[in-house]
């Protein structure tokens, strides 16, 4: 996380490098770090207020932006002004959300397709990930103004069910705030983290497999999800998720609402907006009261208003029952019976509902873990992942490493690799390669990830030319392809032609797109094609180097005329003829002896007149 350094000149502690964890909430917000001296995450917090920043933003009639707690208190009387909600609309398009249109009380733009999602306040329009963004500007100037110090580094928490556009989102969302986003962590990953699940202490010793089975159940104010992971020697799995992106405190709120307007005969339309926010407010009160006491009574407009604990729980109970059908919904889909689960950890604010843990607890057979506060517990694990990449926290050593190996695209669309998998990060390599023909003056740098043999397997991260290569025969130029990880996982490609210094370099962010299950069906295709692929590679090895040395022989020929017989000549040529048709045919044998005969029956001119780009090129492998 935060790198301590000592001023020199001051002689006082200099944090260096500010890595945040961040946990973008739909009804929360907040930001935590690895306290520097105590090396434990915390929430950041203003002097005496809390940790949370509610995810509300007000725009006011000049365009200034509120968000938080100040903007919460417009939510019922400018709700054209006021979102909440945000993240619900992340990487949506109208489609997507129209069933729960009316669950927006601000306006969401129907465009009737499928572009992404605006909202309109005023006469401006904010994309979803416009206003996230306000969300972690002001998070960030929290961050700064608690730290003193600036801060552009962070760790974002998404739910695990998010998408790569969803996912992309939130990253964009960052970089608009002006943050660099340096890894988007799943929140039940993070909050497993928070709880040290995955740490080498309690994971592998020896090399033996280490894997424990995990539930995370996070209910908060409008979203509940219920993740099962699978923890192998520190590596993080989603095995399913289920839940209910319309269920949370917020409908604990409503139902306690409800109640009070019976107690009180009334209507919902005899209340004004200021009345049904100040009876929503003091329901959310109740509801807090009530997971400590027994019993909420309060005077409201000159009327006395109650609830006991009994009947708040009998109001909650089937939305209780709903979040159990969820879990066993994501049990069956894991292929697990609750037994299974060895940890279940307790996530958001609504868990602290002492039925809701009663009923989980209930479930799953065992005691819940609810020990790191449940609004905080997202970020804390965030702070965790970002001190694991900032390279300070070695417990959790193999997160820290290539889940796919890493290579170029070479001659014949051949994987070489540069970076193999489970390679520890940071990781370093570099080869070199050379032209294919005279003259060339650029050379195509393709950037793959996987574990087969043809690059058309694996998935590709980046493709770059380096230009300006001065004029050379084929094999003379020496192109040198380094790669580097550094501690963040951001991949830096760089080309440099050694003879003339030409140089190029690309960075190739984290492909966020990769899944756990990606990786593992790609590993899996890697295994079972493994056979061809050895067969396929050696195939077209023999008939790049069968090419190669056609393409060379005939530059040879053509410049060197006069130093060959007419004999050389004709049985050169016969050679040559038997080679280009073995070409045709996919026989890796019958190429390997055409291409060794015509080798043999060039070498006596060849070696007369060798010079170095015929030498380079006949060995070196080419790109
Ligand atoms: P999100 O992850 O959706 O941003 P949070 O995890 O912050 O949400 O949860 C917010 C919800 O938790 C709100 O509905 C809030 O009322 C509820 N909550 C907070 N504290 C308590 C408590 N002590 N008892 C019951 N509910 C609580
Ligand atoms: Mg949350």
């Amino acid at each position: 996380m935060a790198k301590i350094a000592i001023n020199i000149a001051t002689g006082s502690l200099q944090q260096a490098e500010m890595i945040v964890g961040i946990d973008l909430g739909t009804t929360n917000s907040l930001v935590a770090i690895i306290h520097p001296e105590t090396k434990k995450p915390v929430a950041l917090r203003e002097h005496n207020s809390s940790s949370l920043v509610p995810s509300v933003i007000h725009f006011d009639e000049n365009g200034n932006i509120t968000v938080g707690e100040d903007a919460k208190n417009y939510l019922e009387t400018e709700p054209q002004n006021t979102i909440f909600s945000a993240k619900r609309l992340m990487g949506k398009s109208y489609n997507d959300i129209k069933q729960n249109a009316s669950f927006f009380t601000y306006k969401v733009i129907d465009n009737n397709d499928e572009s992404l999602v605006k909202v309109q306040v005023g006469n401006q329009f904010y994309s979803p990930i416009d206003l996230s963004s306000f969300i972690l500007k002001e998070l960030k100037a929290r961050a700064e103004h608690i730290l003193k110090t600036p801060v552009t580094k962070a760790v974002i928490t998404v739910p695990a069910y998010f998408n790569d556009a969803q996912r992309q989102a939130t990253r964009d969302a960052g970089k608009l705030a002006g943050l660099d986003v340096l890894r988007i962590v799943n929140e039940p990953t993070a909050a497993a983290l928070a709880y040290g699940l995955g740490a080498s202490s309690n994971s592998s010793k020896g090399g033996e497999e280490n894997s424990q089975t995990i539930a995370v159940y996070d209910l908060g104010g409008g979203t509940f999800d219920i993740s099962i992971l699978q923890i192998t020697n520190g590596i993080f799995e989603v095995l399913s998720t289920n839940g209910d992106t319309y269920l949370g405190g917020d409908d604990f709120d409503r139902a306690i609402v409800k109640h009070w307007m019976e107690q009180l005969s009334i209507e919902n339309s005899q209340l004004t907006t200021e009345v049904k926010q100040g009876l929503r407010l003091r329901a959310e009160e109740a509801k807090k009261h009530l997971s400590f006491n027994d019993a909420f009574t309060a005077s409201f407009n000159g009327n006395d208003i109650s609830i006991t604990k009994e009947q708040f729980e009998n109001l909650i109970q089937p939305l209780v029952d709903k979040t159990l059908q969820s879990c066993k919904n994501a049990l069956k889909d894991a292929g697990l019976q609750p037994g299974d689960i060895e940890t279940v950890v307790m996530v958001g604010g609504s868990t602290r509902v002492p039925l809701v843990k009663q009923s989980v607890s209930k479930l799953f057979g065992k005691e819940v873990n609810d020990s790191v506060n449940p609004d905080e517990v997202v970020a804390l694990g965030a702070a965790v992942q970002a001190d694991i990449l900032a390279g300070n926290n070695k417990e959790f050593l193999l997160l820290d490493i290539t889940p796919l190996s890493l290579g170029i695209e070479t001659m014949g669309g051949l994987m070489d690799v540069l970076i193999p998998r489970n390679a520890k990060i940071p990781a370093k390599a570099g080869r070199q390669y050379t032209t294919q023909k005279d003259g060339q003056g650029s050379m195509r740098i393709a950037v793959y990830q996987g574990e087969r043999d043809l690059v058309k397997d694996n998935r590709k991260l980046a493709e770059f030319n380096l230009t300006g290569i001065p004029g050379m025969p084929a094999g003379l130029p020496k192109v040198e392809v380094s790669f580097l990880i550094n501690a963040d996982g951001i991949l830096t490609v760089k080309a440099k032609e050694l003879r003339s210094g030409v140089e190029q370099s690309i960075e190739v962010k984290p492909q966020y797109g990769l899944t756990d299950e990606d990786v593992e069906k790609m590993l899996l295709e890697s295994i079972t094609h493994a056979k061809d692929d050895i067969a396929l590679r050696a195939l077209v090895e023999a008939k790049t180097e069968g090419e190669q040395l056609l393409a060379t022989t005939e530059n040879f020929l053509t410049k060197n005329t006069s130093l060959i017989s007419k004999e050389e000549m004709m049985a050169t040529a016969a050679a040559m003829q038997a080679l280009q048709l073995a070409l045709t045919m996919d026989d890796k044998n019958l190429i390997q002896t055409k291409t060794e005969e015509l080798n043999e029956v060039t070498r006596p001119f060849a070696e007369r007149a060798m010079d170095a780009a015929v030498g380079v090129a006949l060995k070196g492998k080419v790109l």
